[in-house]
């Protein structure tokens, strides 16, 4: 009997652990080789992006964990469709498989791979991994689409009962591994890991995921209702980048979760709490999937007459950190510093930019992507339109974040100011969010390139007058 072989190309499912497309391939074939590749249509110009740094580190890891069960990554650079049918070719492979992605661009490109591998006669097994629940499996009970949040969650969990268990400990693996040289890429990848820890992204892998969930869950989940608005405090689980690679599985995040708020029912409402945002990450997706337009246009239409009025200084001061907005620019900063910003912050400084200073949201998301390391097309334009007002379900356009009043709320005591803003380390506490207050405000510090009550009045009439003309 002749033995079946078949090829794993790893994309958004950097893991060995509770990745399903994996073990349906070890169900279906003898032999196999793990693929990855460097499609440099997707990863753009610069491979300096944090988001690609983390990448690297990611796949670095995962030959390693490969390697420690005696297989080794095959890695690759190049068009997937030539390279996959090459290897297809060079190891008679029967067999590819692959988890399913949603966005417009990946979506061509599987298509361009599926009919390039069945054209050199092997078919493809592609499953959706990367969120609990496919886009077209919570819908309405019309058979529509939801577009508001509360529904879609409501109907979410209701079927959560019939979502599959993760399977975290079983990592199996087809039988035999081939194996084929790697491109010349091994220095990229290390020096990757060692410029990722330079700036302070976080370690990739599955291990640092594990870990990470491990901690959130052991000492922050349970104040998580509460704590999780203050960027001071260490009270978000900074899993977005694990999750946006599928190095840890959603399914995990929820299964573990769950099983902790079982046996410690205090903590439950953080549990319930933190669960709900990962349904956010699942409404976006299926948003996107649903609508992949809102990668670059207004969900709702009678947007689409807003004049975005604001100019290219401005814009700069934003990117910079010096819109002289305290918690605007440490938000900014640590952006630009860590790659990462907290969750209150994102919002607080995609209102500023799209209502206090009339710049586009694209141009922050744009801005956005190319800096985080979680940058994630559905959750990154979701949020953006959330905060422009112009997406699914959406801040009410009238809804205008006072970015001094938000300080306030959200860092009374300035303490996350302070550890992005050295210029304002010094200052009394009474003016950290209003430093143009100051009997001697700091000299290296800006003051404001706007005046907010002004701003908020010119947004709403923009707003009003987009609605009036979209009507
Ligand atoms: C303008 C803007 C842009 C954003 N861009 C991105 C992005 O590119 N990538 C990204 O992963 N998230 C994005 N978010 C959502 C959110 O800010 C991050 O997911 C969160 O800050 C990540 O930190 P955490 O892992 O500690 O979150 P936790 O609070 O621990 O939440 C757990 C997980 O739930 C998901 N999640 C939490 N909040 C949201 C949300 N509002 N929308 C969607 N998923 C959520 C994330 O996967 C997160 O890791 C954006 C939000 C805004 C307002």
């Amino acid at each position: 009997m002749s033995l079946v072989r078949g090829l794993h190309w790893f994309r958004n499912d950097l893991r060995l652990r509770d990745n399903t497309t994996l073990l349906a391939l070890a169900d279906r074939v003898d032999e196999w080789l793990p693929v990855f590749i460097f499609d440099p249509g997707f990863l753009g110009d610069d491979p300096d992006l944090p988001r690609v740094r983390f990448l690297k580190d990611c796949v670095s890891r995962l030959r390693d964990d490969l390697s420690s069960r005696g297989v080794a990554l095959c890695i690759r650079e190049g068009d997937p469709a030539e390279v996959l049918t090459r290897l297809v070719d060079e190891t008679r492979s029967e067999i590819v498989s692959f988890g399913a992605a949603d966005t417009p661009l990946a979506r061509r490109r599987d298509e361009a791979v599926g009919a390039a591998i069945k054209k050199v006669g092997a078919s493809t097994l592609v499953i959706r991994d990367h969120t609990v629940f496919g886009p077209e499996e919570i819908r309405t009970k019309q058979d529509g689409v939801y577009s508001v949040y509360t529904p879609y969650k409501n109907a979410w969990w209701a079927r959560w009962f019939e979502a599959p268990r993760h399977a975290a400990k079983r990592v199996r693996l087809p039988a035999i591994a081939l194996e084929l040289k790697s491109d010349n890429l091994q220095i990229a990848l290390s020096s990757s890991t060692s410029s990722t820890s330079k700036v302070g992204l976080p370690a990739g892998g599955e291990i640092a995921a594990a870990r990470r969930l491990k901690s959130f869950l052991t000492d922050s989940i349970s104040d998580y209702e509460v704590s999780r608005d203050f960027p001071a405090v260490d009270g978000t689980s900074r899993l977005s980048p694990y999750l946006r690679f599928g190095v840890i599985s959603p399914r995990r995040c929820f299964d573990e979760a769950l099983a902790l708020g079982a046996a410690q029912p205090a903590a439950m409402e953080g549990v319930r709490k933190w669960l709900d945002e990962l349904v956010w990450r699942e409404f976006y997706a299926m948003v996107l999937a649903n609508s992949p337009r809102v990668l670059t246009q207004n969900f709702r239409r009678e947007y689409d007459h807003l004049e975005w009025s604001g100019s290219d200084a401005e814009f700069e001061a934003w990117r910079l950190g010096k819109t002289g907005y305290p918690i605007v620019d440490a938000g900014m900063r640590q952006l630009a510093q860590t790659g990462w910003m907290h969750n209150r912050v994102r919002m607080i400084v995609a209102s500023f930019l799209t209502k206090d200073l009339l710049i586009d949201w694209r141009r922050g998301a744009r801005h956005f992507f190319d800096s985080l390391v979680d940058g994630d097309p559905a959750s990154n334009s979701g949020g953006w339109q959330w905060a422009a007002s112009t997406g699914t379900d959406s801040q009410p356009y009238f809804r205008i974040f006072n970015p001094t009043l938000q300080g306030q709320k959200w860092d009374p005591e300035g303490i996350y100011i302070r550890r992005f803003i050295p210029e304002l380390r010094g200052i009394e506490t009474r003016f950290i969010h209003a430093p143009w207050k100051a009997k001697e405000p700091p000299i290296d510090y800006p003051s404001p390139i706007v005046d907010h009550s002004i701003q908020r009045e010119r947004a709403l009439d923009a707003y009003r007058s987009a609605r009036a003309k979209g009507a």
